[in-house]
């Protein structure tokens, strides 16, 4: 099964993406992921993006595009998520010539619960582990939407529970005007991606008003609904 699982910052596609990709035994593909141990490495990938990536930018479309057809090649393009793209219109028609997707999962959130959440993130320092927390307690209701997000608490604080490394904060997390701006980098550039695939591919409409146990079995439902699960 090939999935894109799309939504703005802070909405928690991540947390999601590597729950769904141990139940499913799928493999996650995240490109922030991948640019950020670039740059921490940095390589020369590293240094052409580090710029776009600080000031909460996209990277251009054919950087971006190159290293999500590198790392489908290595899993022989079947059975993904892709966490983080398309992002872009391009990048989105650049895909549909690599792969076919089965569905797209779309995550819906209000933005300033989006602001809270990307606020309060904590994830693992170690790179080759997708620890991620939230110290956000959020309970609100926002246009007849109730959000009920308790935080995501390591058991021990600022160690990750699964591999016990340090955890930290983005710096593009750490920053409010950096927040709204990928906020509007979203609005602009990304959210015409689900205009191009309306009417191509099967859509799954999520709102994160609980807790990623609950958004999960959602989505795992919804799979099951259109056919795609037993
Ligand atoms: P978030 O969803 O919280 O913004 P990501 O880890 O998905 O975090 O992305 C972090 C940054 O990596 C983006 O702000 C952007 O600079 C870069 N990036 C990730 N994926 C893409 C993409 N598909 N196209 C262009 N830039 C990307
Ligand atoms: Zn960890």
């Amino acid at each position: 099964m090939n999935l894109i699982i799309f939504g703005p910052p802070g909405s928690g596609k991540g947390t999601y993406a590597s729950r769904l990709e141990s139940k499913l035994g799928i493999k996650r593909i995240a490109t922030g992921d991948i640019f950020r141990d670039e740059i921490k490495k940095n390589t020369e990938l590293g240094k052409k993006v580090v710029k776009f990536y600080n000031r909460g930018e996209l990277v251009p479309d054919y950087i971006t595009i190159e290293v999500l057809r590198k790392a489908l090649e290595e899993i022989v393009k079947k059975n993904f998520i892709l966490d983080g793209f398309p992002r872009t219109v391009e990048q989105a028609k650049a895909l549909e010539k690599i792969v076919k997707i089965d569905a797209i999962i779309n995550i819906l959130a209000h933005e300033e619960i989006l602001i809270e959440k990307t606020q309060a993130r904590r994830i693992c320092s170690n790179t080759k582990c997708d620890g991620n927390y939230n110290l956000a307690d959020i309970r609100k209701t926002i246009d007849n939407i109730e959000y009920i997000l308790p935080p995501i608490l390591p058991k021990k604080p600022g160690i990750c529970d699964k591999c016990g490394s340090e955890l930290y904060q983005r710096a593009d997390d750490e920053d409010l005007e950096l927040i709204k701006r990928r906020l509007r980098v979203y609005e602009e550039q990304s959210k015409p991606v689900i205009f191009f695939y309306k009417g191509k591919v099967r859509f799954i409409d999520i709102y994160m008003n609980r807790p990623p146990e609950q958004i999960v079995e959602r989505i795992l439902q919804e799979l099951k609904n259109i056919g795609l699960l037993p």
